[in-house]
């Protein structure tokens, strides 16, 4: 990530990406970073749990401690309002890749 611009493009993807990824099924932080690898996004968790308190902190997402062979794991699953702000994210990036896409 070389530039300002690049850098706040690609935390709107990852929070899209985020949303996407809590409405099929509750994640973990550390899953998140590996399923973003994937992507070829190389977040560290540095970045990535505020980007996780801040969702949580909008009502995107909400968060809830799992406790999984004895290690307490904090799962983020999306809210109604996530829901509603997912739909829209989504339309606005299919509309702009209809334009930018061909
Ligand atoms: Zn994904």
């Amino acid at each position: 990530m070389d530039s300002k611009i690049l850098r706040k493009l690609f935390l709107g993807f990852i929070e899209i990406h985020i949303l996407h990824h809590a409405k099929k099924k509750p994640f973990y932080g550390s899953w998140m970073i590996e399923e973003l690898k994937h992507h070829g996004y190389d977040i560290s968790p540095g970045t990535l749990y505020p980007i996780l308190h801040t969702l949580c902190r909008e009502g995107l997402l909400s968060v809830e401690e799992q406790n999984v062979n004895g290690k307490i794991r904090k799962y983020y699953s999306i809210t109604k309002e996530g829901e509603d702000v997912l739909i829209k994210a989504k339309e606005k990036a299919l509309e702009l890749i209809n334009e930018i896409g061909g």
